[in-house]
């Protein structure tokens, strides 16, 4: 599964909002690995299509797509420098597909900022820095040993012209996210500064309806996408009821919670979408990558569906809601018989014809 690793300073909230990425009970209960793996969290995907389409045909249950954070150990001013920055923390960071800074708006005397003051555009920086360092040392590592291999003729001399450029790039201190440069031939380095990004500002309450202020925090980050919350907000929702969450929620000014909006953020700078399985039993929300042809989204269900497949009936959910019965699609000539080629839409909603 893909999963998005939470980095940021100490003392920037987290640990709480991991808390409320992991204290969900009805997750706890769907997906145990979560609970296995103390440090991954998974949030649902919110997708208001489900129970539409379970009224439709009076499922039992909804099963929504998810999204996996990994806690990442913090990182400290400095951390590439002597020691370096932990192992662990490098393996970690290398296996997300992508990173969420969090990064500390509120103001609280009593939580030590670790430079002193509250500076979202300084933090960023900070942490920035280490990962170009870390980035740095990586290249610095392998061009050694890709030179050997490349004069031994075992790897391609691309790989070195690509790790030479790369290396340019962070040696003035800009990230490999920031400029048009094909990393695939260094793609087993994984390299930090060449994820996608999601900036996360844990923010006092006040701020989440100071339009002003949030319009000036997203500007400091565009064109990576900003979430905003309030870590101490997300951790009390979590223990409450639907209704007081919902109420709680509306006296923040937020149409959505923190969880529900990275989740969201987080599914789309991952590249993903979703389709759609409805059915008396269940109705599933089943992630695939943009752009994927039906028998890929057949084999998210099981690797004998892509294998066997034959073709998909495919109705989009607007056009099945707005027909409001599947028979009634049909009737409009909106069912459409789908074969390999086809590029999957996101709400399409699916059967799949296959051999087994
Ligand atoms: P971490 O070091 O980044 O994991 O930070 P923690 O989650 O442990 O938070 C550090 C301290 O800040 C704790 O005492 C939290 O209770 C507090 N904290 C976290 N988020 C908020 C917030 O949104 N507002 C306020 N006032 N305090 C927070």
């Amino acid at each position: 599964a893909l999963t998005i690793g939470i980095v940021g300073l100490p003392n920037v909230g987290k640990s709480t909002l991991f808390n409320a990425l992991t204290q969900n009970d009805v997750l706890a209960a769907n997906y145990p690995f979560a609970t296995i793996e103390p440090n991954v969290g998974v949030v649902e995907l919110p997708d208001s299509r489900l129970a539409e389409l379970a009224k439709l045909h009076g499922s039992e249950r909804l099963v929504p797509a998810t999204v996996s954070f990994v806690d990442i150990a913090g990182i400290v001013r400095g951390a590439s420098e002597g020691e370096g920055l932990g192992n662990q923390f490098l393996a970690n960071i290398r296996e997300a597909d992508a990173i969420a800074q969090v990064v500390r708006g509120f103001v609280d005397a009593d939580v030590v900022h670790v430079d002193g003051a509250v500076d979202p555009a300084s933090d960023m920086a900070t942490i920035n820095t280490e990962l170009i360092l870390a980035d740095l040392q990586t290249l610095e590592k392998a061009e050694p040993r890709i030179e050997k291999e490349v004069k031994g003729k075992k790897t391609d001399p691309v790989v070195l012209e690509t790790l030479k450029a790369a290396r340019a790039v962070l040696d003035e201190g800009t990230p490999l996210s920031a400029v048009d440069l094909d990393l695939a031939p260094v793609k087993e380095l994984g390299l930090l500064t060449s994820k996608p990004f999601i900036y996360v500002f844990n923010v006092d309450e006040s701020v989440l309806t100071d339009e002003a202020r949030l319009a000036e925090l997203a500007a400091l980050v565009a064109p990576a996408k900003a979430v905003f919350l309030d870590a101490k907000i997300e951790s009390e929702l979590i223990g409450l009821d639907p209704e007081d969450a919902a109420e709680l929620l509306e006296s923040t000014g937020q149409a959505q919670s923190g969880l529900d909006q990275l989740a969201t953020v987080g599914f789309e700078t991952l590249g993903l979408q979703t389709y759609l399985t409805a059915g008396p039993k269940e109705v599933r929300a089943w992630t695939i990558p943009v752009g994927a042809k039906a028998p890929q989204a057949a084999g998210v269900i099981h690797t004998d569906f892509e294998r066997g497949f034959i073709k998909a009936e495919i109705v989009s959910y607007d056009d099945l809601i707005d027909a409001g019965t599947m028979v009634e699609a049909k009737s409009r000539g909106k069912v459409r018989m789908e074969g390999k080629e086809y590029v999957m839409q996101d709400g399409d909603v699916v059967e799949f014809r296959f051999n087994v």
